[in-house]
């Protein structure tokens, strides 16, 4: 299907709002090789937002060829770390600059409501590029003594090259900047994969990425299915490492494709299933609030969602109606709506799934105590939006779909516990570990339990803000590798030992 290269969505604050359509490659916006596209839809009203082109395993040999020559010629050891750090500067300036624009597209594309687009994805996404800005020239190696006055070893961290990276759907400019901004700090040069539900804000920011002066081939984005563009990243022999952050079932197949190809490096950023704990003696009405954050932030879509709520009994019977009503007082519908907390499930396919859950806990005899539907109250072209009241089911134990599987969406599985070691025990019970959340007045309890806690992750007395200095990232099946902070710079360089003699001589031949 031929579409123009340019979008027009007129979006709800009265602007026009202009995407490109083509790939990004070298530095401009191209048609696929093949003029497939793909069509993305607003799950707030069903409707569609337009086209934009969707690559193939050609247009991915494409960009990767621009990243590898951008690689050899402009970046990597051909940039200075100071090069490198104005443009992610000025690329964060320019994120703050159209921060407007960009929340209308990011909620138009995803259905996050618009100011927490704003106020937290793309301001935060701004806060990572200049974090990683700042990073780029303290990328240190160390020295290693030998020998006096002979011998001397030295380390080097040198990026890695060219790498995919594959991001989801959920918060698509946020994952963008967790994976380009340290990539880009270290050296390397990306080719990057959005989710085909979400394509629309890489676009506009691979414009900014001009603007911000970032050379032809340093960061390309090739928009398109994943079984055909993300196979052809992952199997790709001139990629030197994939990141994926997505679903379990899709991580094993990248693991399994890079191994097979050229043994690329691989990170992955998985799903979970995070246990929250609540002991008697914490103060109740906070972690209600965070609790509610935790399982409703992002409409539930969120890798860390605090989806299994373990409460202490003694506090159980005060607890429980307290959350009920704080679900119940949350506010749902139009995403640009400033007082608008819960927007839509991102597809319609995806409502489904949820409620099929949502069916499963109320088939396998847990309570509902709040929801337990679609939501409908929506009007207007609302009415037509992929939204999910907002759930809790008590009396939940594992063998019920909805404690053991990830849900994804805004539902709370709830069950009480009797002392310290069933909570850890009750917590630990998952091949999951992302995140993790204890609540306690009690230093040395909260000492103990998030220690015990098996996740990359644990929030004490608050839960799921994460932190561009903080490294994140999964135990057990939750993932591989870490992102954010000086960790995810690791991820992007490899170690090189430089042995340097100066003064020890070789006789030969060597004897006994
Ligand atoms: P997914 O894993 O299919 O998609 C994530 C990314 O991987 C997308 O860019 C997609 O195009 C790409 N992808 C798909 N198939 C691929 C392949 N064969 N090779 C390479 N890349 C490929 O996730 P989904 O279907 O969008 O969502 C399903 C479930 O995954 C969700 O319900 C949720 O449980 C989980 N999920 C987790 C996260 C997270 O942040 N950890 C994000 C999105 C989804």
């Amino acid at each position: 299907m031929a579409i123009s290269s340019t979008l027009s969505i007129a979006s709800p604050s009265g602007k026009t709002l202009t995407v490109p359509t083509g790939l990004f490659i070298d530095n401009a916006f191209v048609p696929s090789v093949t003029g497939d596209t793909l069509e993305t839809i607003n799950p707030a009203t069903g409707a569609s937002l337009g086209h934009v082109s969707a690559g193939s395993a050609e247009d991915v040999d494409l960009a990767v060829s621009a990243a590898r020559t951008a690689y050899n010629t402009v970046w990597g050891r051909n940039s200075t770390p100071s090069q490198r750090a104005e443009c992610l500067f000025k690329l964060a300036s320019l994120l703050e600059e159209h921060i407007v624009e960009l929340s209308e597209l990011e909620s138009l594309d995803n259905g996050k409501p618009r100011w927490i687009a704003e106020t937290m994805d793309i301001a935060d996404t701004a806060g990572c590029f200049r974090y990683y800005a700042g990073l780029a020239d303290k990328i240190e190696g160390k020295t290693i003594e030998q020998k006096e006055g002979e011998k001397l070893a030295f380390t080097r961290l040198e990026p890695l090259g060219v790498c995919g990276q594959i991001i989801p759907w959920n918060y698509p400019i946020g994952m963008l900047g967790w994976k380009v901004a340290p990539a880009l700090a270290a050296g390397n040069c990306v080719v990057l994969k959005p989710a085909e539900q979400t394509p629309l804000t890489a676009l506009k920011i691979a414009e900014l990425a001009v603007e911000a002066g970032l050379p032809k081939g340093v960061f390309n984005v090739v928009n398109g299915l994943g079984p055909v563009v993300g196979d052809a990243i992952t199997g790709h022999m001139d990629v030197d490492k994939v990141a994926f952050t997505g679903s379990t079932a899709i991580g094993k197949r990248v693991m399994q494709r890079a191994a097979q190809s050229n043994l690329k490096k691989v990170t992955l950023e998985l799903g979970g299933k995070s246990p929250v704990v609540v002991f008697d003696d914490a103060d109740i009405d906070q972690a209600v609030n965070w609790v509610a954050l935790g399982i409703l932030f992002n409409q539930g879509q969120d890798c860390t969602a605090g989806s299994r709520l373990f409460v202490q009994e003694g506090i159980y019977d005060k607890f429980l109606p307290k959350l009920v009503a704080a679900f119940k007082a949350h506010t749902i519908g139009d995403p640009f709506d400033s007082q608008t907390f819960q927007g839509p499930q991102i597809t319609q396919r995806h409502q489904q799934r949820i409620l099929d859950y949502i069916e499963s806990g109320k088939a396998e005899g847990a309570k509902v105590e709040i929801g337990g539907g679609a939501w409908t109250e929506g009007t207007g072209d609302f009415a037509k939006g992929f939204y999910v009241q907002p759930t809790i089911f008590s009396g939940c134990k594992r063998g019920m779909k909805i404690v053991d599987e990830e849900i994804f969406g805004p539902v709370l599985a709830v069950a009480s516990f009797k002392d310290e070691a069933e909570a850890i025990k009750l917590a630990n019970d998952t091949s999951y570990g992302l995140g993790a959340g204890v609540f306690s007045s009690n230093a040395n309890t909260c000492m103990r339990v998030s220690g015990a806690i098996q996740a990359g992750t644990v929030w004490v007395n608050n839960y799921v803000v994460v932190s561009n200095a903080v490294p994140f990232g999964g135990f057990k099946s939750s993932g591989i590798g870490r992102e954010l902070g000086v960790d995810a710079i690791k991820e992007y360089t490899q170690v090189k030992s430089v042995h340097w003699n100066f003064g020890e001589m070789l006789d030969w031949p060597l004897t006994g």
